[in-house]
């Protein structure tokens, strides 16, 4: 059965409210194409407002400021336990509105999720500055403080692991902020706000505003009251919203973009897990990862038993209603990122490369795609250089390890890479040389809060989670007193 939508208003100054324009949108179920809900679409004068709110919440008088560092701490820590408290109900609507299997929206949230917003919550009181030995008469430290208000502008991809990601860390660093979630997936960001308010944040520190890329998402953007955007989407709206920053004020901005990540087998993996690992880490959400392994180097001498087994495993894909728990592959997002996909997998064709299984749409109604693998994969071809962000495995042949170096690092990209291997030397060398923000070895996806996350080149600009995950949020001050006699 349908979860109960409860929240369809935006969310601003702890007060559930239409849209200045009174205008809403429709939000779908990806199994079906049907109309889930109508939510409130904010624009220019809901955004602003929220940022009133915001900016009402983060002036050095307010209940926020004012409020100790570990209270913070535990206000972010009660809402881990409500998160705990309703993993079924934000499950059940992440699978609704997103297609996220409900089996691993139930595991995300229970292993990942709550554990993101304790390791976040708990650096609130960890920021601390240094002592700094200035030459003269004179002592000088320095202070870590809040930026102020943030704009936190959300993919659909992970809806609520994205959001606890951003609005924990800004909220632990004292910020306070305007989140503007994809129009694809309004519902989660609206029902977590709820248990913000809940666990007991004061008016105007959190403000949920659903809307459009252009209007909502703009107009937070080029805000002059804003500080620091924070985005996790596309290559392509990052450097929009890169020029946008500097449009009005200089608001500090964190990327967190594309990737095309490789994912190396050599001669000497074992290839029981290599081709288990390899499926996993394209197939896992339909593809529908900024870190999906959508490019695999195999080197020639396991080539063909790689392909083999490759091809075996996305033919055994269950492919069902992301609520069955038998389910292994659901639908794509939406028509759109349907389309998009079919359009590479027919550009691949057409450029020479081969189907070896899928390559289809499954059924007439929704938005599924068949797990797909594809050899004869050259460099050069559109599947090879372009984030496809679907179930399509590009399998690619090499030689030496030093030519796939060279063709893993051939892209703007720089999100991921992995590699599967018995040699520790070769696995070391791969990833002294990887020009990427993380590197898996005979492993792929092992992620965590502790874990410092980002990427190179076009994928990102700044870093997420790990014990810097509050830096994003933060300015520093440094302060030199005057001493009589130096101590
Ligand atoms: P998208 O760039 O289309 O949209 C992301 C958000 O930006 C949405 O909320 C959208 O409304 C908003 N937006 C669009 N145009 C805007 C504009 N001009 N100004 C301000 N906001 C605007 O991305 P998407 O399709 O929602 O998400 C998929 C992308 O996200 C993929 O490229 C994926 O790799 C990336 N992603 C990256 C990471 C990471 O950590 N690096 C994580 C998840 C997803």
């Amino acid at each position: 059965m349908a979860p109960e939508i409860k929240y369809t208003k935006l969310f601003i100054d702890n007060k559930w409210v239409d849209a200045v324009s009174g205008k809403t949108f429709d939000t779908y179920n990806p199994h079906d194409g049907s109309v889930i809900a109508t939510v409130a679409e904010g624009d220019e004068a809901d955004i602003n407002l929220a940022v009133a709110a915001a900016k009402r919440a983060f002036h050095r008088n307010s209940e926020w400021r004012l409020m100790d560092a570990a209270q913070r701490w535990a206000i972010l820590d009660k809402f881990a336990d409500l998160v705990q408290r309703d993993t079924q109900y934000l499950a059940e609507l992440e699978c609704y509105n997103n297609g996220m299997l409900l089996s691993s929206a139930i595991l995300s949230l229970k292993y990942n999720v709550v554990e993101n917003i304790r390791y976040l919550a708990s650096l609130a009181d960890k920021i601390q500055g240094d002592t700094i030995p200035l030459s003269g008469e004179v002592f000088a430290y320095t202070l870590k403080q809040p930026i102020g208000v943030c704009g936190l502008i959300l993919p659909w991809n992970g809806p609520i692991l994205l959001f606890i990601v951003k609005v924990v860390a800004a909220l632990a660093a004292g910020c306070t902020v305007v989140v503007k979630p994809a129009e694809q997936t309004p519902l989660t960001a609206l029902a977590l706000a709820a248990l913000l308010q809940e666990a007991g944040l004061p008016a105007g520190v959190v403000n949920v505003v659903n809307g459009f890329g252009v209007g909502a998402g703009t107009t937070l953007t080029h805000h002059p009251d804003v500080a620091k955007i924070s985005f996790t989407g596309s290559l392509e709206v990052g450097k929009l919203i890169q020029q946008a920053a500097g449009a009005n004020n200089l608001k500090r901005v964190t990327l967190e973009l594309g990737g095309k990540s490789p994912l190396v087998i050599m001669d000497d993996a074992d290839l029981n897990a290599a081709i288990p690992y390899a499926a996993y880490s394209i197939f896992s959400h339909q593809g529908q990862m900024c870190i999906a392994a959508s490019r695999v180097y195999v080197q020639s001498g396991v080539y063909d038993k790689f392909v083999q087994g490759a091809v075996a495993m996305a033919k055994k894909r269950v492919i069902g209603n992301p609520t069955d728990p038998a389910t292994e592959h659901g639908p794509q997002i939406d028509a759109e990122m349907f389309n998009k996909v079919l359009g590479y997998i027919e550009a691949g064709k057409k450029e020479g490369a081969k189907v070896l299984t899928g390559g289809k749409r499954v059924g007439n109604t929704g938005y599924y795609i068949e797990p797909t693998v594809f050899v004869d994969v050259t460099d050069d071809m559109k599947i090879a250089k372009e984030e496809i962000f679907g179930p399509v495995q590009c399998i690619l042949k090499f030689d030496t390890l030093e030519e796939v170096i060279e063709r893993c690092n051939n892209t703007n990209y720089g999100l991921a890479a992995g590699i599967f291997t018995s040699n520790l030397n070769t696995a070391l060398q791969f990833s002294k040389h990887a020009e990427v923000g993380k590197v898996w070895i005979n492993t792929y996806l092992m992620m965590g809060p502790q874990a410092p996350s980002g990427g190179w080149k076009d994928s990102s600009i700044g870093i997420e989670n790990g014990l810097q995950a509050v830096d994003a949020f933060l300015e520093q001050k440094t302060v030199a007193i005057n001493l009589p006699k130096k101590f």
